[in-house]
């Protein structure tokens, strides 16, 4: 039976690779490739992370079976280890803002994850916020397991071993210029450092969000101006942070761009209609971010970006109008 896995978990990455067809108007022979990573086993990116590091974790004996794996995450991470622990014989507890789409906790709990609910307003010092409820969680629990995603520099190398050489060999090696989200900094980095390594003249963009502290960071470290939006609040799941943390090689970025909610969810939007990608919002700041480059790329130059997570799980956010509307958003380009 050369083509049965003995549990969903190894159904993981191999994603597809497709040209986006109608969502770019590039000419002068431009070409954008999208890395479909919604198709994982439970819609997005982080199932890479989750099996990664669980099973480093088992192997070095850092985590035993019968283990609780406990873990701050915008919802994706968290399925992604829900589906480890319920492999591997293991709990899993989350750390999860309340504000998260209800899909999301809808489906966390649906895959038997311990949800420990937090208030997304919190300070990051704050024990009670997302930030350090995770950690103290971990430091009364004997038996636990902190991936500690958003500060594992072996997140990134998930993605330098994963996700970039199949972007690599999915595109014969051609690429100019990569683009992706950042959340944690794992994609972005890992799939960065790879490809640069390969071809020093790629060039790496990474896309934050409005009221994120990353971009503001990335400015001073580079020297230049500090134009960047003030921190802020920002509704986009899954991108940006409300403080520095150790994952986002900023070494690595050519570029930081900053996406509003509005120019993210209106181009997740149009992959749902144009392309028949139904997507999260961060794949919509995803585009947003090649369609800020396109200008300035030489004609011929293959843009590669990655899309996280499905917008199935924000059909209640998103994609609904009344929700939009009542966050003041447009539903539309006016
Ligand atoms: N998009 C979504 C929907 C996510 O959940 C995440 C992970 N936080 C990202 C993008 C960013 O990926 P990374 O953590 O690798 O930067």
């Amino acid at each position: 039976m050369a083509d049965v896995y003995e549990d969903v978990s190894e159904a993981i990455g191999g994603t597809p690779m497709v040209r986006l067809q109608r969502t770019v108007k590039t000419g002068r022979g431009i070409e954008v490739f999208a890395k479909l990573e919604y198709l994982n086993p439970m819609g997005s990116v982080k199932d890479r992370v989750a099996r990664y590091l669980v099973d480093q974790a088992l192997a070095s004996g850092t985590l035993s079976p019968g283990g609780v794996v406990i873990e701050a995450s915008s919802g994706n991470t968290a399925m992604g280890l829900a589906m480890m622990a319920t492999n591997r014989g293991l709990r899993c507890r989350a750390v999860v803002r309340r504000q998260t789409s209800r899909e999301k906790l809808d489906c966390l709990r649906a895959l038997g994850v311990e949800l420990v609910l937090v208030d997304g307003d919190l300070p990051p010092e704050h024990p009670e916020s997302y930030n350090r409820k995770a950690r103290s969680l971990v430091a009364a629990c004997p038996e636990a397991f902190f991936p500690d995603q958003h500060n594992n520099r072996d997140n990134n190398q998930c993605h330098y071993e994963t996700t970039a050489p199949e972007i690599w060999r999915q595109m014969d090696g051609r690429i100019d210029v990569f683009v992706g989200g950042i959340g944690t900094g794992g994609t972005v980095s890992g799939v960065g450092r790879y490809l640069k390594e390969r071809d020093p003249k790629i060039e790496v963009v990474a896309v934050d969000v409005e009221g994120s502290v990353f971009s503001r960071h990335f400015a001073a470290l580079s020297g230049s101006d500090d134009d960047s939006a003030p921190p802020g609040r920002y509704l986009l799941e899954g991108l940006g942070d409300e403080e520095i943390i150790d994952c986002p090689e900023f070494e690595i970025f050519d570029r930081m761009l900053q996406v509003s909610d509005p120019e993210a969810f209106l181009a997740a939007r149009e992959l749902a209609r144009d392309e028949a990608m139904l997507v999260g919002g961060s794949s919509g700041a995803a585009l947003w971010g090649v369609r800020e480059i396109l200008p300035e790329l030489q004609p011929g130059a293959r843009v590669v970006t990655l899309f996280p997570d499905s917008g199935t799980r924000y059909l209640s956010t998103i994609y609904n109008d009344d929700w939009l509307r009542e966050q003041g958003l447009p539903t539309a380009r006016g």
